[in-house]
């Protein structure tokens, strides 16, 4: 059966509002990866992931928003804060998100090569760290993971494209 809790609808609110972000990120080219902060029912920051457009390896969608949040908080800290994003944080990102104190993190898919909210590394819940913060995984999974793979699909097609185009010319 479906679960219509209250608190599980504005999950998948949320969610969607971040996976549209990592569609922006699609369009421009970027791995597709989005996030929001919200604070109580208000979404604050909604950002997508920019690491080629600004040619910043830092320029997560995680660390953008954490930016833009506390921004318009006016406060280091998010503690009355909660992170949707696409795909599980990286370390950089959980290390980040640990810094300015946030209670809740929401990601849609697992990475299971450099996530550090518990598939490489478990930054977000590190019991040496001042810090945890309480992970939720899976809300819209299979959308969010199916974004990073049609991503990573095309552009795999579109290599092999061109070693093929560069064998038929030479
Ligand atoms: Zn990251």
């Amino acid at each position: 059966m479906i679960d219509h809790s209250a608190l599980a609808t504005s999950e998948i609110i949320f969610m969607r509002e971040a996976i549209k972000q990592a569609h922006l990120a699609e369009e421009r080219d970027e791995v597709p990866v989005g996030a929001v902060i919200v604070q109580g029912h208000k979404i604050i920051a909604r950002a997508h992931n920019q690491v080629e457009t600004l040619s910043d390896p830092t320029a997560h969608a995680e660390m953008i928003a954490i930016t833009q949040a506390t921004d318009h908080l006016s406060n280091k800290w998010l503690t009355e804060c909660a992170l949707y994003v696409t795909l599980e944080p990286c370390a950089m990102c959980a290390g980040a998100l640990v810094l300015a104190r946030i209670p809740r993190i929401y990601f849609g898919a697992q990475d299971p090569k450099a996530g550090a909210c518990g598939s490489v590394f478990n930054i977000a819940h590190h019991p040496q760290l001042n810090h945890r913060i309480k992970i939720k995984k899976g809300p819209l999974a299979a959308q969010c993971s199916q974004l990073l793979r049609r991503f990573f699909e095309k552009k795999r097609y579109l290599i092999n494209q061109r070693k093929v185009d560069r064998k038929i010319r030479f």
